[in-house]
C-alpha cells in the first residue's frame, strides 16, 4: 500500500492533499466516499449535497480529516490546528 490514491473534491473537482484538512462523506451501504475541501465554499456544497442525498433515503457518515500537522490528538471543531475554522463551524 505504498501508492496513495488521488482524492478529488466533489464540489470543485480540485485535488485534495491527504495531509490537508478535508471532509469525507461515506455511503454506509456501498463504502463509497465523497471528499470535499475544508474551505467554506466546498463545505457549503458538501452540506447541500449531503442533505440532498439524505433526502433520497441514503445513509451517510461524515468524517472530518484534520491536517497532518494538527496538534490535537482527537481533534474536533475548533481544534488548535484551525482545520475547520470557518463561519460554518462557529455558527450555533
Ligand atoms: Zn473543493
Ligand atoms: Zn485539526
Amino acid at each position: 500500500m505504498s501508492r496513495s490514491r488521488i482524492i478529488r473534491c466533489a464540489a470543485c473537482a480540485g485535488r485534495i492533499r491527504p495531509q490537508h484538512p478535508h471532509i469525507g462523506v461515506e455511503n454506509l451501504e456501498t463504502g463509497e466516499e465523497f471528499s470535499y475541501h475544508a474551505r467554506p465554499d466546498c463545505q457549503k456544497r458538501c452540506a447541500e449535497e449531503t442533505f440532498t442525498r439524505l433526502e433520497a433515503g441514503k445513509v451517510y457518515a461524515m468524517h472530518h480529516y484534520h491536517s497532518s500537522t494538527c496538534p490535537d490528538e482527537s481533534p474536533g471543531f475548533g481544534c488548535r490546528g484551525g482545520c475547520f475554522d470557518t463561519p460554518m463551524a462557529v455558527a450555533n
